[in-house]
């Protein structure tokens, strides 16, 4: 088996150790035997449609957005088509605003999105969202998936779907309690962190979507998840006692 996965502008988004999903996902196919090829892609560069399993996108703050808004808009139609065709995709806060309808910065300007999401993004005019985040995901159980968050923008979801239910900390929007985004396959969050090292749950399903698209239903031979469950269950809990809940 083969997975092709597709990293989108990586030296222009790239916050937080998002980098570090790519690095987990590679690891986690290479230890199942399954072959897996990483190919970046930025501004100028065609995108087809055909090509990639997988699309990885990070976070990047409003001036990064802005150098890649004009040419992610034009692979646009490339990029969804891909998710039609069953491609998965996890993209991660200023990645994730640009594939919402669009993104209105703090300065005035708006920048506009993909509308791979139902969703849009305003700046937020008070307080900018940093802290820890839980959030639960329907389909991955009872094992939260935890994070870091750190934006401006609420993003609000219309006809799309959350990703999952805000735990602790803010998500979209500080308000709903919703977080991040979903539509087939392709998946929107704010979390960094580097998300994936501490949820090899989420990394599993993510990879299990991107097998799909070629192979069918793949089952994921197990790994030994241990310490990476362990931390998910100590950051999980931490964050529940210092708001009191432990
Ligand atoms: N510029 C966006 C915001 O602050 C995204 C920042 C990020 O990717 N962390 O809302």
């Amino acid at each position: 088996m083969k997975l092709r996965l597709c990293h989108l502008y990586p030296e222009l988004l790239n916050l937080y150790g998002d980098r570090g999903n790519i690095l987990i996902l590679y690891r986690r196919a290479q230890w199942r035997g399954i072959e897996i090829e990483v190919t970046p892609l930025s501004l100028g560069d065609k995108l087809d449609p055909r090509t990639y399993d997988l699309f990885f996108l990070g976070g990047g703050p409003d001036q990064e957005q802005r150098l890649v808004s004009a040419d992610l808009y034009a692979k646009g139609p490339w990029l969804k088509e891909a998710v039609e065709q069953g491609a998965a995709l996890l993209a991660i806060c200023g990645g994730y605003q640009l594939l919402g309808e669009y993104y209105h910065t703090f300065s005035g300007e708006t920048l506009p999105g993909i509308g791979l999401f139902a969703a849009y993004t305003e700046a937020g005019s008070n307080r900018r969202i940093k802290g820890n985040i839980a959030i639960q995901v329907e389909e991955l159980g009872s094992q939260p998936v935890v994070g870091f968050e750190n934006h401006s923008g609420r993003t609000f979801l219309k006809e799309a779907s959350p990703l999952g239910q805000v735990i602790y900390g803010d998500g979209n929007n500080g308000s709903d309690k919703t977080e991040g985004a979903r539509y087939r396959n392709a998946i929107g969050t704010y979390l960094h962190g580097p998300l994936l090292s501490k949820n090899p749950h989420l990394a599993d399903f993510l990879l299990r979507l991107a097998l799909q698209r070629r192979y069918g239903e793949v089952e994921l031979p197990p790994l030994d998840d241990s310490l990476e469950m362990a931390a998910n269950e100590n950051i999980y809990r931490r964050f529940l006692a210092s708001k009191g809940k432990w």
